[in-house]
């Protein structure tokens, strides 16, 4: 019998992360679970069906040591790996004025700087195995900018670039190949990102929204499932919009 695929999923331990962990687990895949520390995965381990195969993985991207480890990792263990779903990400909203460089650095550091470097681990073994699929969440943010997110909307729109440019980039070097670079860019869902806002933004954002809610994170999760399946072989560098209208 074939192997199943094996996709990492980071961000797995809540939120949208969770939602696509159970329903890929669902859809037959093989999973690696990576979250900052392994305990946060325990909820999303309890979620997952009964046969599920999975293996947990922590690395805190915050800290360049642990995402060299965390690389490295990937590179010597799971040669097989068959779709990377990078969607850890931080918001830290704030005006710019008084936004620390520290904060600048870490949101560029998570949101950024670490999917470009599993971007880049995609790169060189989807080229070897011909076939693979890497999808980065970005955000309606990234789209359309807003005030108190710019660097949040920056790294965003920033992986949407990268998205492309890598799905252009893997054409040049194969001309047969199976492999996919996209990116999905959710516009308001509801997880411990976005429950905290206050409720005047959130009342604003709803007004703005013609499906008149936001958005779960089941409803990302389904969608990336699609999308890494062979039913979508030919979506390659878009970014698909699950925004209830919003933009
Ligand atoms: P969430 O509930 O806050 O979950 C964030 C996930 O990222 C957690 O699994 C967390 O792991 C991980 N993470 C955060 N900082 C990390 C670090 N330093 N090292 C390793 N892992 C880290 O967020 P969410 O709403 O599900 O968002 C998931 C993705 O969707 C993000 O990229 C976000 O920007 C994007 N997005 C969200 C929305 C929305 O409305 N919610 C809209 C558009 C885009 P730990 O539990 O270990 O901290």
């Amino acid at each position: 019998m074939k192997e199943p695929r094996k996709i990492l999923v980071t961000g797995a331990s809540r939120g949208i992360g969770q939602a696509i962990a159970v329903e890929l687990a669902q859809a037959g895949y093989s999973l690696l679970l990576h979250a900052s520390v392994k305990e946060n995965l325990y909820q999303t381990i309890e979620q997952l069906p009964a046969k599920a195969e999975y293996q947990a993985l922590a690395a805190d991207f915050s800290r360049p040591d642990a995402v060299g480890h965390f690389i490295q990792q990937l590179k010597k263990e799971h040669k097989d790996l068959y779709g990377i779903v990078s969607n850890a990400g931080i918001a830290l909203d704030k005006p710019l004025s008084y936004q620390p460089e520290r904060e600048i650095d870490l949101l560029l550091q998570v949101n950024l700087k670490v999917p470009i470097l599993l971007g880049k681990l995609a790169l060189k073994l989807f080229l070897k195995n011909r076939e693979g699929v890497c999808i980065n969440i970005a955000s309606c943010i990234g789209q359309m900018g807003n005030a108190y997110q710019s660097v949040y909307a920056a790294t965003k729109a920033g992986l949407v670039a990268l998205s492309k440019s890598w799905a252009k980039e893997m054409g040049q070097l194969l001309p047969q190949h199976r492999v996919r670079f996209l990116s999905v860019a959710p516009g308001l869902i509801e997880t411990d990102m976005t429950t905290n806002l206050d409720e005047q933004v959130l009342a604003n954002y709803q007004s703005q929204i013609p499906a008149n809610r936001f958005g779960q994170a089941q409803d990302v999760a389904q969608l990336i499932a699609f999308l890494i399946s062979d039913r979508a072989t030919y979506i390659n560098g878009s970014t698909i919009s699950i925004n209830g209208g919003l933009l």
